[in-house]
Order: C-alpha cells, then sequence, then structure tokens
C-alpha cells in the first residue's frame, strides 16, 4: 500500500507536474506567438522599418506547394452572376447612348458610360492556368498596402477598382489601399470619391497631391505614406482576377529583395471585355529595344528549365511599368523612383535595372492575373511639368536612367538610336549614381550577361551612324517621313519639320533605320519595314559627291517623282535632282 501509496503519490505529483507545466508551457508558447503577431502588426502599422528585415529573416520561409484538392487560399462557392458584363463578357451600349459614348471617350480614352453600367462586383472570366487553383500559400503573407496613383480617371473605373481588391484579397493581407490624387480637377473625383469610400471604414484611404507631379513621383509618394510591409501598385483603371494576391506575395515573403509583377490581362476600353492578352501555356518576359521601348519575349528554355510546374514564377529582366509588388522598406531603400524622372516614361527601366543591378531580382507570376484597360490615347497632357524642361520628356527620362545604369558601350547604342538625346539635358543625376556606388550594384555587363542574356538575339548590336537627320530632296521642298505607320506600309514624303518620324539614320553596315523601323525598297516603292534580325535591309549606301542613295541589291537610287512626290527606286542619273539627297543633321535649338 505504501510503496503503492509512495508511487500513486508521485504519480499523483507527475500528473500534477504535466497538468500544470503543459498548459503553462503551451500559453507561453502562444503568448509569444501571438506577440510576434502583434508586434509585426505594431511594425507594419506604425514604422519598425529597420526590424522588418529581422522579422523576415527569423520567419519560416515556407514555399508555396502543390496540392490535389483546391488551394488554401481559392475562393470556394462562386455563384454565378448575371447582368451586364459580368463574366468579363462585353457590354455593348444602346445606341441612344452613342453621343455620351463618344464623348467619355474623349475625355477618358475609354468609354466610361460602358462602365457606369457595369456592376462594381462584376465577375471576370479566370484566365489562369488550371494548375493555379491548386497552390498552398502561407497563410501568414506580409501585410499589403494597394497604392493607386490616379489623375482625372472615371470614377466607376476607379473604384472597380478598388472594390476588385477588395472582393478579391484575404482581408488578414490587405491592410489598405491607398488612392493617391495626382491634382485631378474633375469634382467627382473630390466629394464624391471622398463620401464613397467612408462604406470602407478606414481601409481606403485618400492622399492629394498639392500640384501635378505626374506618376512616378505620385507612385513614390505613395510608397512612403504606406504603413503595410508590402506594396502593391496597380492603374487607377485594372480589375484584379481571382486570387490574385497571395501568389504575388509568396516570393517576397521568402525574399525581401524579389520584385513580383502579375500577369497582364486586357480590359477593352469601348466594351469593357476582360480577355486574356497572353493565351494558352506559354509566357513572355519584360526586355527592351536600344531605343527603350519596352517589348517582350518568350522566356528562354534556360529560365524555363529553372521550374519544376508551368505556373511557377519566372524571372524577368524587366516589367511594364503599371502594376507589380515590392517590399516597401526595398523599395525606399533603392531610393524609390529616381525623383528626376519627370510624369511618365522610363521609370520601369529605372526600376528593374536598379533592382537587378544592385542585387534583387524580377519575377512575373503566372498565377496572379490583372486586367488592365489600355486606352485608345493618352488623355492627359504633362501639364506645367513638360514646359520645365524642353525637349522630348521620355527622352529625357531615358536619358537619366541610361546615363546612371548602362556602361560605355551600351550606352553608344541607345545614342545611335536616338541621336538627338545626346543633347538633352538630363538635369544632374550625381544622387542616383552615388546611390549606385553605395549599394555596390554590378555592372551593365552583367546584367547582360546574366539576366537580359535574351535581349542582343532580339534586338542585335546597333553599328554606328554614318549619316543621320532629317533625309531632305535635293528638287523639292520636302523630307522622308514614316508618318509614324507600322510596316508593312509606303515610306511618305512630307514638309520638314524636325520630328522623329523624320529622323532616318544610315549605319555603318548600310541599314537605313527610322525609330526602331527600317527602309526597304522593292518595285511597288519605298517601304517602312521590320528590322530583320541580324541581317541588314538595302544594304543602302550614301555618295556625298552625287548625293544618291543606292540601294545595293537592286543597283538602283531613291528617286522622288516629280508630279505625285511617290517615292521609288529608279536607275542611278546623275543629272536628275529628283534622285539629289541630304542628310540635314536636326539640331535641337533646346
Ligand atoms: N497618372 C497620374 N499622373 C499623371 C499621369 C498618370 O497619376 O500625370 C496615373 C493614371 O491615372 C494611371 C497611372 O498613373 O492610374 C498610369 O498612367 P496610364 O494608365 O496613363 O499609363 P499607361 O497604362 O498608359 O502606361
Ligand atoms: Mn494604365
Amino acid at each position: 500500500m505504501r510503496v503503492s501509496n509512495i508511487r500513486s503519490g508521485r504519480i499523483f505529483r507527475l500528473a500534477l507536474c504535466f497538468l500544470v507545466i503543459l498548459p503553462l508551457l503551451y500559453l507561453l508558447a502562444n503568448w509569444s506567438d501571438n506577440h510576434k503577431r502583434v508586434q509585426r502588426a505594431y511594425h507594419a502599422r506604425f514604422g519598425g522599418r529597420k526590424q522588418s528585415h529581422q522579422r523576415l529573416e527569423s520567419r519560416p520561409r515556407e514555399a508555396p506547394k502543390l496540392v490535389e484538392g483546391l488551394g488554401n487560399f481559392e475562393p470556394r462557392n462562386l455563384r454565378p452572376r448575371h447582368g451586364a458584363g459580368e463574366n468579363g463578357d462585353a457590354h455593348i451600349l444602346w445606341p441612344n447612348k452613342t453621343n455620351v459614348a463618344d464623348a467619355a471617350e474623349m475625355e477618358y480614352g475609354m468609354n466610361i458610360a460602358c462602365s457606369d453600367e457595369i456592376s462594381m462586383h462584376r465577375s471576370v472570366r479566370d484566365t489562369r492556368l488550371e494548375e493555379c487553383k491548386h497552390w498552398n500559400y502561407p497563410y501568414d503573407l506580409p501585410t499589403t498596402s494597394v497604392i493607386i496613383v490616379f489623375h482625372n480617371e472615371g470614377f466607376s473605373v476607379l473604384m472597380r477598382t478598388v472594390h476588385s481588391v477588395i472582393d478579391r484579397s484575404p482581408k488578414h493581407v490587405l491592410h489598405e489601399i491607398i488612392l493617391v490624387d495626382d491634382y485631378s480637377d474633375k469634382e467627382n473625383l473630390r466629394t464624391k470619391l471622398d463620401h464613397y469610400v467612408q462604406q470602407f471604414q478606414g481601409l481606403v484611404k485618400i492622399i492629394r497631391n498639392k500640384e501635378r507631379e505626374g506618376l512616378i513621383r505620385t507612385r513614390s509618394r505613395g510608397a512612403m505614406e504606406a504603413t503595410g510591409e508590402v506594396i502593391v501598385f496597380l492603374d487607377a483603371h485594372c480589375e484584379v482576377n481571382l486570387n490574385w494576391l497571395p501568389p504575388l506575395l509568396a516570393p517576397i515573403y521568402r525574399d525581401r529583395t524579389v520584385m513580383t509583377v502579375p500577369i497582364i490581362d486586357g480590359i477593352d476600353h469601348k466594351t469593357f471585355e476582360y480577355t486574356p492578352v497572353y493565351e494558352g501555356d506559354k509566357h513572355f518576359r519584360g526586355i527592351f529595344e536600344w531605343g527603350m521601348l519596352y517589348k517582350e519575349n518568350d522566356v528562354p528554355r534556360r529560365e524555363q528549365q529553372r521550374r519544376a510546374h508551368n505556373s511557377e514564377p519566372y524571372r524577368s529582366p524587366t516589367h511594364a511599368g503599371g502594376l507589380f509588388a515590392i517590399n516597401r522598406d526595398y523599395f525606399l531603400e533603392l531610393g524609390a523612383y529616381d525623383p528626376g524622372l519627370l510624369v511618365w516614361g522610363g521609370e520601369n527601366f529605372e526600376l528593374s535595372f536598379k533592382i537587378w543591378q544592385c542585387g534583387g531580382s524580377i519575377e512575373w507570376v503566372p498565377c496572379s492575373r490583372v486586367g488592365h484597360v489600355y486606352r485608345g490615347f493618352m488623355p492627359y497632357n504633362f501639364g506645367k511639368l513638360a514646359e520645365k524642361k524642353k525637349g522630348p520628356l521620355i527622352t529625357i527620362n531615358y536619358k537619366r536612367v541610361i546615363e546612371t545604369w548602362f556602361d560605355a558601350p551600351h550606352k553608344e547604342f541607345f545614342y545611335t538610336r536616338e541621336p538627338l538625346a545626346r543633347y538633352l539635358d538630363m538635369g544632374d543625376i550625381s544622387e542616383q549614381l552615388a546611390l549606385k556606388k553605395r549599394l555596390n550594384c554590378k555592372s551593365f555587363q552583367w546584367f547582360m550577361d546574366n539576366v537580359a542574356y535574351d535581349v542582343l538575339d532580339k534586338f542585335p548590336a546597333l553599328p554606328a551612324n554614318l549619316h543621320w537627320g532629317e533625309l531632305r530632296s535635293v528638287a523639292s521642298d520636302g523630307c522622308l517621313d514614316s508618318m509614324s505607320n507600322e510596316p508593312p506600309a509606303l515610306m511618305g514624303f512630307t514638309y520638314c519639320q524636325g520630328t522623329g518620324n523624320q529622323l532616318m539614320r544610315l549605319n555603318a553596315e548600310g541599314q537605313l533605320g527610322v525609330d526602331e523601323r527600317c527602309v526597304e525598297a522593292d518595285r511597288q516603292g519605298i517601304k517602312l519595314a521590320v528590322c530583320r534580325l541580324g541581317t541588314v535591309t538595302g544594304p543602302w549606301s550614301y555618295d556625298e559627291h552625287s548625293k544618291h542613295l543606292l540601294h545595293h541589291r537592286h543597283r538602283k537610287c531613291m528617286a522622288l517623282h516629280p508630279e505625285t512626290l511617290q517615292l521609288s527606286l529608279a536607275r542611278c542619273d546623275a543629272n536628275n535632282a529628283y534622285q539629289q539627297w541630304l542628310f540635314k543633321k536636326i539640331r535641337p535649338d533646346w
């Protein structure tokens, strides 16, 4: 008995210990877990910027997992919706609304009257790969601020962007939506907007610029004001697709130096039909040509093979600009956007080069799809900002980016393609160069060799220009002009205006170029053509003495018809002034 008594006493004490200690341990573990969570929320909200790095380091870096059933963030029990534009279908206005629709198109570059008839909560078609529905993402994803900058956008389009984000993002992840008004002057974007967002009870915040800043600086301002751990930029005319956010956040959760980009679907600017721009299971990534036009290319095999599943993110040298996610602190550590970039253009390259060269990376995420309205035209002007700087503002932006991030040989490609850029005043870039040094960033050659290794295949190195300028006829007062056409098209002949579409370049290999296009000739005439990869069109040569432009393959000269002013090839005739041309340097007086 005693023994047993003693034993049972021990057992009792042991049991008591367990009963007391285990819950205590449990409480303690829970408390520290909770404590961490509260701390995280606190830091996300009120700064504590420095800690965020360590916080990320100490997290278990769970990777997304492919599962049998539906992924953990997949929407369940979606009810079909019926009505105008539902399922992302086109919505056609009644003919009696044609005038209103036309007016809206003129004012906004899109049919706001059509948008006004579509529900704020409309459904869109699921454009993702089937596999996307079967990924599990970490639950504990970083808190997110969605930043939407806008200048004079249509009210219903802007608010549908907001509603789609709220309707299709996990509540515990969506920290806030910040609307940054870039000095809009439409009345409904003030009082009506302020009133409308009250329903979101603080989730949607509005900040307003005191003067027009342009989209680049406005985005940087949004980033500074945001208090989420990750910021996601969207244009003010988007609709996010199903389960768009977790796949964008997952790579950043594992590595704060990854910037992620959703795959962009198209929303028609007339009917608001939601359709994929990229169909099937083929992927594309962002690159550039030497005049810094944004281009896309098939994902090279080398990159495809780095991944086990076709729905996984892949690396991309650049991105289109408007839509992406990035750790907020990281974005600010990189200096946000170069504040010397004005209004629009080039900022997507600046951020891309900066990220890659300074140790980060860019991934495009097939399972995150966002619809974007591509407008018919740009409905706004650049306001006062454009007056401050003379010369084409976008090319000035490019020049800042090139002078900061390119190396000498690649800079030459840019100046060969854009000869006028040499004369443009890009302002002071010493801060950008200092940042590059401070962050110990790699060279542009490194970027070309390791990241953008497919660019030179698509856009070969440019031979130097032998001649460039307007191509003036000696016989008649006028110049060759691409008329801003796209190939196939005939080259035109118009008054000399010194504009980009009259700026012809004849390079050392005999290619006659205008913008990113080349000039070819056949029996029908002188034509605008796609520059053939690696091969030379023409080849043309220019003789300063005879002033002839000779097409070597056809062994004929470029000629202007005296009456019709049509261009063609003709048998070379030294006495015919209609075959004589002068390259006249356009000297910008800005
Ligand atoms: N935007 C802005 N300030 C400007 C110009 C544009 O805030 O000076 C906003 C615009 O409302 C949109 C975003 O920036 O939400 C991107 O501009 P846009 O859609 O015109 O660019 P695109 O999609 O044509 O590249
Ligand atoms: Mn846009």
